[in-house]
């Protein structure tokens, strides 16, 4: 099961990717995730990748597409994978196409997570994450039960760099209307797009998920 999971920043593609793994069982890859353990562990690509991020950019494609070729490769997807913030460009989307297509497969379902981007704002800002175990968090959605600590490890809550910005913030919703939307339509033409009201609470997001997976 090759599975895409799209949506503007602050969708809840990380939220509803932790409830997707509990019912199917494909590694959930998530390109951000990659590219924030880079930055921490000071790698060369890391490097590199900061510089974007902080300025709420994508990371360019050679480099992002590097990244998800060589992930895609391990033993672990070869039952099925599920893509959390990538592809984000039709480059990117076109080289994906092209190493499913080299191993015979294609991309299943992609869904689209959709939220109206006057809440996409408060989601982002509000966000935090614990810095041991990375569950995610939202100041008033969905707070811990006390203020700065995990309520499943003790671990430490930290908002991310890229979310305290109000300049960076949009500057991401930004790049995402200009390059990322588009691939809903592209998809579309695919016949594997699966649109889902994500402005509800997540577990009713998350029923609508679940029932368009089990029909692949
Ligand atoms: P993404 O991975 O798409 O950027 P996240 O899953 O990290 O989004 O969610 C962004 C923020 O919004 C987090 O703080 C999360 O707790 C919160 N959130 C996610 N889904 C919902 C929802 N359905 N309702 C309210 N808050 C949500
Ligand atoms: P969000 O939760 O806001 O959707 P992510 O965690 O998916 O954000 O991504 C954080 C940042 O990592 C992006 O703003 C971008 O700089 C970089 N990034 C993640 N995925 C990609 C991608 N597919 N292409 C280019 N840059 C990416
Ligand atoms: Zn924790």
């Amino acid at each position: 099961m090759n599975v895409i999971l799209m949506g503007p920043p602050g969708a809840g593609k990380g939220t509803q990717a932790e409830f997707i793994k509990t019912a199917f069982p494909i590694p959930h890859i998530s390109t951000g995730d990659m590219f924030r353990v880079a930055v921490a562990e000071g790698t060369p690509m890391g490097i590199k990748a900061k510089e974007f991020m902080d300025a709420g950019k994508l990371v360019p494609d050679e480099v992002t597409i590097g990244v998800v070729k060589e992930r895609l490769a391990k033993d672990d997807c070869a039952q099925g994978f599920l893509l959390d913030g990538f592809p984000r460009t039709v480059p990117q989307a076109e080289a994906l196409d092209e190493v499913l297509g080299a191993m015979g497969r294609q991309v299943d379902a992609v869904v689209d997570i959709q939220v109206p981007a006057s809440i996409l704002l408060e989601r982002m800002t509000g966000r935090v994450t614990c810095k041991a175990c990375k569950t995610v968090y939202h100041l008033k959605f969905s707070p811990p039960a006390q203020a700065g600590v995990c309520d499943h490890c003790q671990g430490e809550l930290v908002q991310r760099s890229d979310d305290n910005e109000i300049a960076v913030v949009e500057n991401r919703l930004k790049v995402y209307e200009e390059q990322t939307a588009i691939l809903a339509d592209y998809y579309k033409n695919q016949g594997c797009l699966v649109a889902v009201d994500g402005n509800r609470d997540t577990k009713e997001v998350f029923a609508d998920i679940k029932a368009a997976l089990e029909k692949i």
